[in-house]
């Protein structure tokens, strides 16, 4: 597969339609590994990170979540397919998913919001199995991986802890969960049990997303302060290039 260098970070150059090929054929061979879904932000504190850096590029999936890297590769003239949001990834892994019915788990997010998703997504992928679901506030890495175990494990996990939590967590222990491939997903699955609203159709194709995820929640700022330091390295790496490791 093709990948698209951006200050360091190897991005796979695939539509969402190949990367969901991919992660299932992943799948059925029963193939360990883990997807990741990097946005500026993370991209940004993998220069900070080197360990975190090494286990993003050791994913079996680099996906471009968010216009920011499209940007960004567009300035540095390496071509990317396009960004293919992780919750976009998400959903149509799960349709496939749901046509062969396969298992997923659910971890992360507050106590009882993983429930909810698991309850919404049943409904909306009736063929999908929801094998178990675990907050994402646990005390040790052990109890959710305990958790996991008690249900028999899964196809997928979608591990959704936040970054670089969340990538640590899947890579640390990706030979002892009895999952297939781990999802990196963020705040999924707030969205998914509906308590965060994703922003309308409009502000997606505008590629404005970034903007009314600020407007409705103000403490991101800080934050997204971050997109514009990577948009500028990006920028000093164009015109002076230097250290796109
Ligand atoms: N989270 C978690 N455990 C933690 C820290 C965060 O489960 O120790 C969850 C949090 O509740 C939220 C998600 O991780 O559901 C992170 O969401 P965020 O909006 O930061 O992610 P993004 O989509 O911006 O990557």
């Amino acid at each position: 597969m093709k990948t698209a260098n951006i200050l360091g970070v190897s991005f796979h150059n695939v539509t969402l339609k190949e990367a969901v090929d991919c992660a299932m054929e992943q799948i059925r061979a029963g193939k360990k590994g883990y997807v990741v879904t990097p946005n500026p932000e993370i991209v940004y504190e993998t220069l900070q990170d080197t360990v975190f850096r090494d286990i993003v590029n050791r994913a079996s999936l680099v996906l471009p979540d968010g216009i920011g890297v499209i940007y960004a590769a567009r300035i540095l003239g390496i071509p990317l397919a396009g960004k293919v949001p992780g919750i976009d990834f998400a959903d149509a892994l799960m349709y496939r998913m749901s046509q062969e019915g396969m298992r997923l788990f659910l971890l992360g997010a507050k106590p009882g919001v993983a429930q909810q998703a698991a309850e919404n997504l049943q409904k909306k992928y009736p063929g999908l199995v929801i094998a178990g679901t675990q907050d994402g506030y646990f005390q040790d890495d052990q109890q959710a991986i305990e958790a996991v175990k008690a249900v028999g494990g899964a196809d997928v996990m979608f591990t959704c802890l936040g970054a670089p939590k969340q990538e640590k967590f899947m890579a640390g222990h990706l030979d002892e969960l009895p999952v297939t491939l781990s999802c990196g997903l963020g705040g999924s699955l707030d969205v998914f049990a509906g308590t965060v609203q994703r922003a309308p159709e409009i502000f997606i194709r505008l590629n404005l997303e970034w903007f009314y995820r600020l407007c409705k929640q103000p403490s991101r700022i800080g934050r997204m302060m971050k997109l514009p330091l990577f948009l500028l390295i990006v920028i000093k790496t164009r015109l002076f290039g230097g250290n796109k490791k």
